[in-house]
């Protein structure tokens, strides 16, 4: 189980983040939904470690976390952001692994098994030997999937992960989303689409503008 305990964050005067208390028990789909500026990305932001909160506690059952201690956060919360972020200079094999080589500290050998597998579920397991830039949108995004799920995280979270895609894509998201929650993954959407919200969350926060 995910919790925030009183989460605040601001930019100087802009209080983006107020008192945010919110319990994700596993195997939850929590749709962070709500209009521009609202603080959706800010929060994925958090929960990744890339800014820091003012105050208040993440707790991973129970016990609290730091999202900006890079080993502990990729741990926690994989996060799969909008424009992906991969490695333009990595194989889809080597973007897989090397977290898991260089932070977890698996064997080659590991971290490649782990990797095949994982490719095998996303449907991209032709696709190890290219890079990023001969991939798809659709495949980019399974690849980044890919890449947070080898991290073995129990959350995993995404920024707006349909707002670029077609509807036959969209789907598949969806599709894949709701066979991870099947897995027992508690995952966090952060969209502007209610309808995609409504479909697939069983959790809903909607945030305001402040
Ligand atoms: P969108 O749906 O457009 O992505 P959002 O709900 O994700 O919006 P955020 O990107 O979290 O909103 O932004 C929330 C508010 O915080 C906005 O007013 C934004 O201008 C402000 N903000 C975000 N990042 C910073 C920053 N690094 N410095 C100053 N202000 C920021």
């Amino acid at each position: 189980m995910l919790e925030l305990k009183n989460i605040n964050k601001a930019f100087g005067e802009k209080k983006v983040i107020q008192n945010l208390d919110l319990t994700i028990p596993d195997g939850t789909i929590l749709a962070i939904v709500g209009p521009s500026g609202g603080g959706k990305t800010t929060l994925l932001r958090t929960l990744a470690g890339l800014e820091t909160v003012d105050s208040g506690t993440f707790l991973l059952d129970g016990k609290a976390f730091d999202p900006t201690n890079t080993k502990e956060q990729e741990q926690v919360v994989g996060v799969v952001f909008q424009d992906f972020q991969l490695f333009p200079h990595l194989s889809v094999l080597e973007n897989i692994t090397l977290a898991p080589k260089m932070v977890l500290k698996e064997s080659v050998q590991v971290a490649e098994e782990k990797a095949k597998k994982l490719a095998g579920q996303l449907d991209i397991e032709s696709l190890l030997n290219q890079y990023p830039y001969q991939l798809s949108g659709g495949q980019k995004q399974r690849l980044a999937i890919a890449r947070a799920m080898a991290m073995d995280p129990k959350v995993l979270a995404y920024d707006e992960p349909t707002s670029a895609l077609d509807p036959a894509l969209r789907q598949q998201v969806e599709q894949l989303i709701l066979n991870l929650k099947a897995q027992g993954v508690t995952q966090i959407v952060v969209t502007h689409d209610l309808t995609f919200a409504e479909t697939i969350a069983n959790q809903l926060l909607k945030v305001e503008p402040k």
